[in-house]
């Protein structure tokens, strides 16, 4: 299949301004003002009024659902490769949760595959919230090198009352066995880490690069947005070398109790000039999100959205932060800490994980995914192919 996509404003995420886009099996072939080819085997796509952008990457996802904390019925359900595409995600990263008992990485992985047969890219992480962390095989180290679709560990708590209230030494420990197993697998061996609302915040990943020979970048934080003081303790993070990871997923009441609104975490960051291409968005999606009414009595679970993702780094344009740095925090940032080479950017050679944008109103009109397209808002003459069973 050969399809070229014309008329459309290119942000690879790096504004190019208009250009054809040129793609062949599952790859971007060619990039260029003017691209000849003709025959009837080129499909042949009018994107006039739209920006072409990478196709997003949402580094930490509950795919097989999360929650629990309230009880059995506070368990969520697991992501719906569909509602992915239809947000302009297109790679994920799959974790557990809280839950590490009743949600397995057998799970994970047989979900990791399932979304990746529905046409997503989907990855996941060994490990757990709690220390020791579950693991298939003995050790990290064996699960990276020896299971493709694990590529880093994590979430591991930090700052959390759910945590296992690790160590200095315990985390170092894990940290260095993520590194070599990532050096020897080729893939990031990145930690990834929850950080709680307790005040300690990251000052136990600060303690372990200080005094171990673990650099600050083995460690992946998110959550970095749950309130002001995180989020500044997130720019020295930044600022010392490390990368930081904001959440797309809130409720009104989170943030009216001091979460920072993903878009305008990044807004301050462009404001004082920090190095934004250290700074990640991701959705959360699918963990469970408790609601109070007025009373702050609990009415119910909200859930984690991956359709956030996409929002928030609209909303972060709508608050005045150039195109290309929103754009670039859910593509070619995760896919720089996630060690990703094929993934988040609109060039030859990487893969045809492509999104069209409205000029206007920035909304999803269509989405490819390794040269398939596979969501349409019905604007776009583009030929959706849909291999998820479930109707
Ligand atoms: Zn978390």
């Amino acid at each position: 299949m050969i399809t070229l996509i014309e008329h459309a404003e290119v942000f690879s995420p790096q504004a190019q301004g208009q250009q054809q886009v040129l793609v062949a099996g599952q790859r971007i072939s060619a990039v260029n003002a003017k691209i000849d080819i003709q025959g009837n085997a080129v499909q042949r796509i009018n994107a006039t009024g739209c920006y072409l952008v990478p196709g997003l990457v949402d580094s930490l996802a509950h795919i097989i659902g999360g929650g629990g904390e309230g009880g059995f019925r506070t368990r969520t359900p697991e992501l719906n490769a569909d509602d992915a595409f239809a947000s302009g995600v297109t790679t994920l990263v799959g974790v557990l949760g809280t839950d590490s008992i009743t949600r397995t990485l057998t799970n994970l992985l047989a979900k990791a595959h399932a979304l990746t047969e529905e046409g997503l890219n989907c990855y996941c992480h060994t490990g757990s919230y709690q220390i020791p962390v579950r693991t298939l095989f003995p050790t990290i180290s064996e699960d990276l090198l020896l299971i493709d679709k694990f590529i880093g560990v994590g979430e591991v708590a930090i700052a959390d009352h759910r945590s296992s209230q690790p160590t200095p030494d315990e985390l170092k420990k894990l940290a260095a066995e993520a590194r070599v197993g990532g050096m020897l697998s080729g893939k990031a061996g990145i930690v990834s880490v929850h950080v709680g609302p307790a005040s300690a915040g990251v000052s136990l990943l600060r303690e372990v690069a200080a005094s171990s020979d673990i650099p600050l970048t083995q460690f992946y934080p998110t959550h970095m947005n749950r309130n002001q003081q995180l989020v500044e303790q997130g720019f020295a993070f930044l600022q010392a070398g490390g990368w930081i990871d904001f959440t797309t997923s809130t409720t009104p009441q989170e943030l009216a109790a001091g979460e920072v609104q993903c878009a305008k975490a990044l807004l301050q960051a462009w404001q004082l000039g920090l190095d934004c291409s250290r700074i990640t968005f991701s959705s959360d999606a699918n963990a469970s999100l408790p609601l109070f009414d007025d009373q702050q009595q609990f009415i119910g679970l909200g859930i984690g959205r991956i359709g956030s993702l996409l929002e928030e780094v609209v909303a972060a344009v709508r608050l005045g932060v150039p195109l290309p740095v929103a754009l670039s925090v859910a593509t070619t940032n995760p896919a720089r800490v996630l060690k990703l080479p094929q993934k988040g950017e609109i060039t030859v050679g990487k893969d045809a994980d492509l999104v069209l944008l409205d000029k206007e109103t920035l909304a999803v009109r269509a989405v490819m995914s390794r040269g398939i397209w596979r969501y349409s808002d019905g604007s776009l003459p583009v030929p959706v192919q849909r291999d998820s069973l479930f109707v």
